[in-house]
């Protein structure tokens, strides 16, 4: 969004103001351009015939927009069975989707083999039962490489992921099972946890990784995940992507030389890719002046956004009604009965009721973590693409909050309608 003779504009000059008044508030918008812009800058940060960019579509699932990242040349990362499946539905070929699921049933990657996916797998537990069953389906292993770099703040990397992959520790255990059930791996894989600012303790994970991966001579790619972190703040710094491809680049050529054949480096971002191509339009319902605080009570809640609650997001709010004139301070919540406060503090134009506030940074982890608290619909989403609008998902309706209930007569023994 860019402000332009005193209006906010989305690309293609699209006045989100128009958009609010056609699709009616609240509403998630997301724009193409922003998202083309991302991939691009990734891809053209990595100086390698084999690049490929696996959107993680568990940031923003929405078909439509998994269909524009498959135009883009994008494959798919998926962490559930049912992601899986829509990624197919959206057109993406089964070899263009990688399942990296944690914890999750064999039953469950049993589907995904049925379907022909990418399988990654993250534990010895399942590595096993897997080979039992289908010794000759190549697999990805995802590894841990515990970051620990630098011994500051880094070192939460490592405990916050402890959940995820196979410790390099346990390399040996992955040979045994490997050699007992004479399995194929295809792929060594780390991801590491979101919000990577040190390049150098990213550039350790990948040598760790290098070091596994020397020891399967079968490979045809190296995934090394995401992490890559987007301003939410002007002052924020976010992943140097131009300097981490430079260094990358070398050293996975000078490993490829190494191994002996070319590879395919990979990566699976969600948040770099979709945040910042999303903005979120909420109306001012009540502004409300307490003796310390003055409040902008919004039409939404941590039912439609919750990441500020859930932790500590920060996502920048603007009133797009009003660029000019003076400005206050706000503390701006929600209509949930419960203490759902998106922002504190906040300096912008002065609001009066029913003015249409954004918040920026709403295209990853935003809808994908609605719900229904208090019974409310989850909002709609349209997507901005070359100057027009479209919409990708109607507002729900008082039938798709009671759709799944079986509502009975307990005393009668037997079901009612309502
Ligand atoms: C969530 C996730 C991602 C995407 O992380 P971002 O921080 O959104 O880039 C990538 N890979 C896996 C396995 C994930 O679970």
């Amino acid at each position: 969004m860019h402000i332009e003779n005193n209006r906010y504009l989305l690309e293609g000059n699209v006045d989100p103001l128009k958009l609010a008044e056609k699709y009616d508030c609240p509403l998630y918008i997301y724009e193409t351009a922003v998202m083309k812009r991302q991939y691009k800058r990734l891809m053209d940060a990595f100086d390698l015939k084999k690049l490929k960019i696996n959107y993680a579509c568990k940031a923003l699932n929405n078909i439509s927009v998994l269909r524009y990242f498959k135009s883009l040349g994008s494959g798919l990362d998926t962490v559930s069975i049912q992601e899986v499946k829509i990624g197919l539905m959206a057109g993406f070929l089964p070899e263009e989707i990688m399942f990296t699921p944690n914890c999750v049933s064999i039953e469950e990657i049993a589907l995904a083999v049925e379907l022909g996916v990418k399988i990654n797998i993250d534990n010895l537990s399942i590595l096993e039962q897997f080979g039992h069953l289908y010794p000759d389906y190549p697999v990805c292993i995802r590894i841990n490489p515990h970051i620990m770099g630098g011994g500051n703040s880094k070192i939460s990397v490592g405990h916050i992921d402890s959940k995820f992959g196979i410790s390099f520790h346990q390399t040996p255990h992955i040979h045994r099972i490997i050699k007992a059930h004479d399995m194929l791996i295809e792929g060594i894989h780390m991801h590491t946890g979101s919000d990577i600012l040190d390049i150098d303790v990213f550039l350790q994970g990948a040598e760790i990784l290098f070091q596994v991966a020397e020891e399967f001579k079968d490979l045809q790619y190296i995934d090394f995940g995401s992490g890559f972190k987007v301003p939410y703040k002007e002052e924020d710094i976010e992943t140097d992507i131009e300097e981490l491809g430079e260094k990358i680049t070398t050293r996975f050529q000078e490993f490829c030389t190494s191994y002996g054949r070319d590879l395919t480096l990979m990566f699976e971002p969600g948040k770099f890719l979709v945040s910042e191509s999303g903005i979120f339009l909420t109306k001012v319902n009540v502004v409300k002046q307490t003796t310390s605080t003055v409040f902008a009570g919004v039409d939404s809640g941590l039912n439609h956004l919750i990441r500020p609650m859930l932790y500590d997001a920060y996502h920048k709010i603007v009133n797009i009604s009003k660029t000019e004139g003076r400005s206050r301070i706000y503390t701006v919540v929600g209509y949930i009965c419960e203490t759902d406060t998106f922002g504190v503090n906040r300096k912008m134009t002065e609001i009066n009721e029913g003015d249409i506030l954004a918040f920026y940074n709403a295209g990853a982890y935003c809808y994908t973590m609605a719900s229904n608290y208090n019974s409310r619909y989850r909002p709609a989403e349209v997507l901005v693409h070359e100057g027009k609008d479209y919409l990708i998902r109607r507002r729900e309706n008082m039938d798709d909050l009671v759709k799944t209930q079986v509502v009975v007569d307990i005393f009668e023994n037997q079901e009612v309608s309502v």
